[in-house]
């Protein structure tokens, strides 16, 4: 390809609003331009990476044996009623409407419409194990689109689905779509941890995560130094190594705490340590007013407490719902009498406590030497609290660490939730009617660029991984009107075409222009066609080199095979 014809508008400046280093990059590079708020156009350079990531996919799913196919983008709002979504999926959908005043929406998953094609089209045990795929265009109103392609409104997914006759087929798709998966991610250079994940709105268990390590991550991912393991912090576990020294139960006594607004104020108020306080806080989940309890220096993970309670939403009581509820503001809330409570939930650590500091249920007043069972009554003990860096992680023990993360992919075990409420039924070896069981796997692919990028990030550039990269080998000529130099980058780019992609920088411009644009393009191999082309000399540099070096063209094949394989 000549740079000449090619369309690649660069910048000096990316734009003020642009954040990630991804974001910028692909700005600056000319990779993307912003249509509208999180909405895209790839322009050349952008949709080539695109291109050949699609087809790292496209060459996995083949070797696992699973079919692509593609699903129209414009959705009917009864298939998402079938399946209690369309209610349940929130402002997130793009909602519509046609000249006959029929809802409609823009896909942004599909588990509905692969269901349904399923439920009409597949009869007996003998058609499964059976998966399918599709690289897609995705429509979610994002409430902060932001960071370039990491977060869109309209984004490109793989999204695959899995129908099995029994749990031990499910296992095995979803084992061979994980390997695909880091297959997939190794060939398109992007580093990658398989995190134990929660599940969503989706339903379904056994949900794993792909995170991307990035400063620019939104997630937090957990893991220990051996690898043996990682959960994304939304679902982290982590050992309580405090232990309290039982007491003799003393006398429950009120007492007034004011101005004591968070639990450090109130174990400095009280001399105590912030142990031997268990925090009390009202949930609101769907309907229910559930309260809930955790030792004063652990902090309560909502995502855990949404799945103890099987509840689709939960969130914190308002200050209005709580004087109301209780009659006390925030941090005077506690389990003793707290008949107003549908259930009180505790964290495990607050088991084994003695003499303990509670809320009276009165605004600034305390009770001091409450325990459990005597004082309060709690309904259930679950893990509800968010690990803390550095404590013991459940498997070996090791001291857990913290990194920001991308989630480029994510896979999980549905199971029967849609086949079910769709009526997705086959036949099984007695002739029984059973429902199908589903597994659903998902990654971002042009996220997945922008974590590239975010991984290999070079002083003023990018190097590309090679098997995503928008060209191979960029050739750069110093002095146009030299004819040596035209003859000698018009027979590299010749050669080189036949087994690689090559971009030919064949513009009128200054080497310093030239050299910048090479940056951003981040080609794993330039070749720079100069002085020295007369006496069959080049130089050739990689992105991460720091300096390009001197290489005769006879052996340039055996550098750039060894380089590019
Ligand atoms: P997130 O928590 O980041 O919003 P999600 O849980 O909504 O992601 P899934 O529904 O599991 O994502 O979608 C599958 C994959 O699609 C994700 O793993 C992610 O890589 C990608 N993805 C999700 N939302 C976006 C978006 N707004 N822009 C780009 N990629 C996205
Ligand atoms: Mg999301």
């Amino acid at each position: 390809m000549r740079q000449s014809k090619f369309f690649m508008p660069t910048l000096k400046e990316a734009p003020a609003d642009a954040v990630a280093e991804s974001h910028k990059l692909m700005i600056r590079g000319g990779y993307i331009r912003q249509v509208t708020a999180g909405v895209y156009a790839y322009l050349p350079l952008g949709y080539r990476v695109l291109r050949k990531a699609e087809n790292i996919i496209e060459q996995e799913m083949d070797r696992i044996n699973v079919p692509e196919m593609i699903m129209p983008h414009l959705l009917p709002a009864t298939l998402w009623q079938e399946s209690g979504r369309y209610k349940k999926y929130g402002a997130e959908m793009f909602k519509l409407k046609d000249r006959h005043g029929r809802e409609s929406l823009l896909g942004p998953t599909h588990e509905e419409t692969f269901t349904e094609i399923i439920a009409k089209n597949l009869k007996s045990y003998k058609q499964m194990p059976l998966a399918l795929y599709q690289i897609q265009t995705k429509f979610r109103d994002e409430n902060r689109p932001r960071f370039g392609l990491l977060r869109g409104r309209e984004f490109v997914m793989l999204d695959g689905y899995s129908f099995a006759a029994t749990r031990d087929q499910l296992d095995k798709q979803f084992d061979d779509q994980k390997n695909a998966y880091k297959r997939i991610f190794k060939r398109a250079g992007v580093t990658v941890h398989p995190v134990i994940a929660d599940s969503g709105t989706m339903g379904g268990k056994n949900s794993t995560e792909f995170q991307a390590p990035a400063a620019i991550g939104e997630d937090t991912i957990a893991t220990n130094e051996k690898g043996t393991y990682a959960a994304n912090l939304e679902m982290a576990k982590s050992i309580d190594t405090f232990k309290q020294e039982p007491e003799d139960a003393k006398e429950l006594t009120k007492v007034a705490t004011p101005d004591c607004d968070t639990i450090e104020k109130l174990a400095k108020f009280l001399n105590v340590p912030t142990t031997r306080i268990v925090k009390s806080i009202l949930y609101i989940a769907d309907d229910q007013k559930v309260l809930v309890l955790i030792r004063g220096d652990k902090q309560i993970n909502e995502v855990k407490l949404g799945h103890v309670l099987d509840a689709d939403e939960v969130r914190e009581a308002t200050a209005e719902e709580l004087k109301e509820i209780t009659g006390s503001e925030k941090g005077g809330v506690g389990p003793v009498k707290a008949d107003w409570a549908d259930k009180i939930v505790a964290d495990e650590t607050v088991k084994n406590l003695y003499n303990v500091v509670v809320g009276a249920n009165e605004t600034d007043y305390q009770f001091q030497n409450a325990n459990l069972d005597r004082d309060f009554k709690v309904d259930e003990f679950a893990d509800l609290r968010t690990a803390n860096e550095g404590e013991p992680d459940p498997v070996d023990h090791l001291p857990l660490k913290f990194t920001t993360s991308i989630e480029v992919g994510h896979i999980f075990k549905l199971g029967t939730y849609y086949t079910t409420t769709m009526g997705a039924d086959f036949l099984d070896q007695n002739g029984k009617a059973q429902p199908v069981i589903m597994g659903s796997y998902g990654i971002g692919v042009t996220r997945m660029l922008s974590a590239a990028v975010e991984q290999h990030l070079t002083e003023h550039g990018v190097a590309w991984p090679k098997e995503i990269a928008p060209f191979a080998i960029h050739i750069i000529q110093m002095k146009i009107n030299n004819d040596e130099q035209t003859a000698l980058a018009e027979k590299l780019e010749k050669d080189l075409s036949a087994k690689y992609d090559v971009l030919y920088d064949d513009r009128k411009e200054r080497p310093g222009v030239k050299f910048n644009d090479a940056d951003l393009v981040g080609a794993p191999i330039r070749i720079t066609i100069g002085r020295k082309a007369a006496d069959g000399i080049v130089e050739v540099k990689r992105p991460t080199d720091e300096k390009a070096t001197e290489i005769s063209v006879d052996k340039l094949d055996e550098f750039v095979n060894k380089e590019l394989g």
